[in-house]
């Protein structure tokens, strides 16, 4: 068995072997809406300039390799039964982001940039041990990674640049979130809820 394998099993099964399980990506339940926090877009910001991330369509895996984090992928992954999309793990000095292999490439990239935001938010070096291994979509920790996600991946200036394009050339809303979301290579929703939060709809 392979060792990302048995990690995996050790989060189903709980055992001690996984230090630290940072946070589990429940499939269903995500509702969005966080609270608009400027420090989180702004952090988010200090990340894609960090590491050099600049257009539409930036790598987050970039970001992931610079700091060493492994990112795997598992079929039908599952916490409990239910469906998970992706997860973040503290193992020691490993840390580990798991993708649902079945989901789509922009729900893949999207997962990358919300388990970072957990990386870069939320990850108390202080505490030895932090088990969160439900998410759920009233936790504001998870709230805040998901408008980090938007933020990282749909930068506000290029947002605000390619809207006002194809807002110029006579497309609806409809068109528009389709049109952005293909240029940033994200899913419909997360463009429609970035646009929203940008109060460009
Ligand atoms: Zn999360």
């Amino acid at each position: 068995m392979n060792e990302t394998l048995c990690k995996f099993i050790c989060i189903n099964e709980g055992c001690d072997s996984v230090r630290k399980v940072i946070f589990i990506e429940n499939f269903r339940g995500k509702k969005g809406g966080g609270a608009m926090v400027k420090s989180i877009a702004e952090e988010a910001k200090k990340v894609r300039e960090k590491y050099g991330l600049i257009g539409t369509a930036i790598d987050p895996t970039i970001i992931a390799k610079e700091n060493d984090i492994k990112i795997v992928e598992k079929s039908n992954l599952k916490l409990k039964g239910e469906l998970v999309s992706g997860a973040i793990i503290k193992d020691e000095s490993d840390i580990m982001i798991i993708l649902n292999a079945e989901d789509s490439k922009n729900r893949k990239r999207f997962t990358i940039a919300h388990e970072l935001a957990h990386y870069f938010l939320h990850l108390d070096k202080n505490v030895k041990f932090v088990d969160y291994k439900r998410s759920d979509s009233s936790d504001p920790k998870e709230l805040d990674a998901d408008e980090f996600a938007g933020c990282l991946l749909m930068g506000e200036e290029l947002v605000k640049e390619k809207f006002k394009k194809a807002k110029s050339i006579g497309l609806d809303n409809d068109g528009i979130v389709n049109v952005l979301s293909g240029i940033f290579v994200v899913s419909n929703s997360a463009m429609y809820t970035r646009l929203k939060r940008l109060e460009l709809l």
